[in-house]
């Protein structure tokens, strides 16, 4: 019987975990790939306090990884089941089935994808949603990020370093990004932009090699190629979908979200939820550790028998 099980080894995740160790609490944190979530695909962060000299997002995870490890047990599994309800939870992973008296919730968010045709046919032969991980295949290619907030911007901006060209591919004419990274990639000489444009498929043979894309206003359709038919890179950046459908039925969701109160409560007694895949307004690296210790602490408290 653990004390805390934590579902997720995000930035949230592993902050709940770092703060339930160091207070003595026997805690598990269960994550099915790679720690870190999104920041380990992310090129760099630059607003994460203290995070200067090794800005990557690689970095950041396992230097998060590495100290919430020397508190709390990690377990690479797949959970495919979850029991919320009473006093003792129950957790099954693809390997063994797991009880605690407080679960943490904190699977954050997926890649939402365009669900166009030839996004499934060209992943990984061009179509990438990891700029970290895929930028340097495309080194001296085209490269066509699609979205228009801040992951979108910020990794055309470090695609730009690899590729001939990059063009971002937005629906409208105004970014959602800040402005500060507006300002970044509107400066970059490499960088072009293609606005009020919908990508609708993605076309090549054996790998990726055009994009038809719809103007919104004129509904003209062109196809985006590289002059010389080289082989391109379409960096698709379109936001998240969150992770609850293990939670379905038992947490109480909103437009898929599982809502909290400010202390991180869900409505079930025992159950927090952290970072990403909570309902809230700002979903940033420091927001995700901020709910894991909020958490944590008031796990605590409820653990040592203060009330709910
Ligand atoms: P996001 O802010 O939700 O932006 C998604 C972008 O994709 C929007 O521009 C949206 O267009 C566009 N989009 C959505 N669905 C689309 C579709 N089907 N076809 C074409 N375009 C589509 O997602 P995000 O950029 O991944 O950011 C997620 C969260 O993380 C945000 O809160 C963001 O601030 C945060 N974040 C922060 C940083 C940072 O501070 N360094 C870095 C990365 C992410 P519309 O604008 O027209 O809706």
């Amino acid at each position: 019987m653990y004390d805390i099980i934590i579902v997720g080894g995000g930035p949230a995740g592993l902050t709940a975990g770092l703060y339930a160790g160091r207070s003595k609490l026997k805690t598990l944190i269960i994550e099915k790939s790679l720690a870190g979530g999104q920041v380990s695909g992310t090129a760099f962060v630059e607003n994460y306090p203290g995070s200067i000299e090794d800005a990557s997002g690689m970095g950041l995870s396992n230097r998060m990884l590495e100290q919430s490890k020397e508190f709390a047990e990690i377990k690479y599994e797949d959970v495919v089941e979850v029991s919320l309800k009473g006093d003792v939870k129950k957790v099954k992973t693809d390997k063994a089935e797991y009880e605690a008296k407080v679960v943490i919730i904190s699977s954050g968010a997926s890649h939402r994808k365009l669900e166009i045709p030839g996004e499934e046919e060209f992943s990984s032969k061009g179509v990438s949603f990891c700029a970290t991980c895929d930028g340097p295949f495309f080194t001296g290619l085209d490269i066509y990020v699609v979205g228009g907030g801040d992951s979108a911007l910020e990794e055309a901006s470090y695609l730009s370093r690899f590729a001939k060209s990059v063009t971002i591919i937005h629906r409208r004419e105004e970014f959602r990004a800040s402005a500060v990274v507006v300002d970044k990639v509107k400066n970059d000489p490499k960088i072009k932009f293609e606005l009020n444009a919908i990508v609708k498929e993605i076309k090549g043979d054996k790998e990726a090699k055009s994009l038809l894309v719809e103007n919104t206003k004129t509904r003209e359709i062109k196809e985006l190629k590289s002059k010389d038919g080289s082989p391109i890179g379409v960096f698709i950046f379109i936001g998240y979908i969150p992770q609850t459908d293990l939670f379905e039925g038992q947490v109480e969701l909103k437009h898929g979200y599982i809502v909290t109160d400010e202390d991180m409560k869900t409505n079930l007694e025992g159950v927090f939820a952290v970072g990403d895949v909570r309902d809230k307004k700002v979903r940033q690296i420091v927001t995700a550790a901020s709910d894991g210790a909020i958490a944590a602490v008031l796990a605590n408290r409820y653990l040592e028998g203060l009330a709910w």
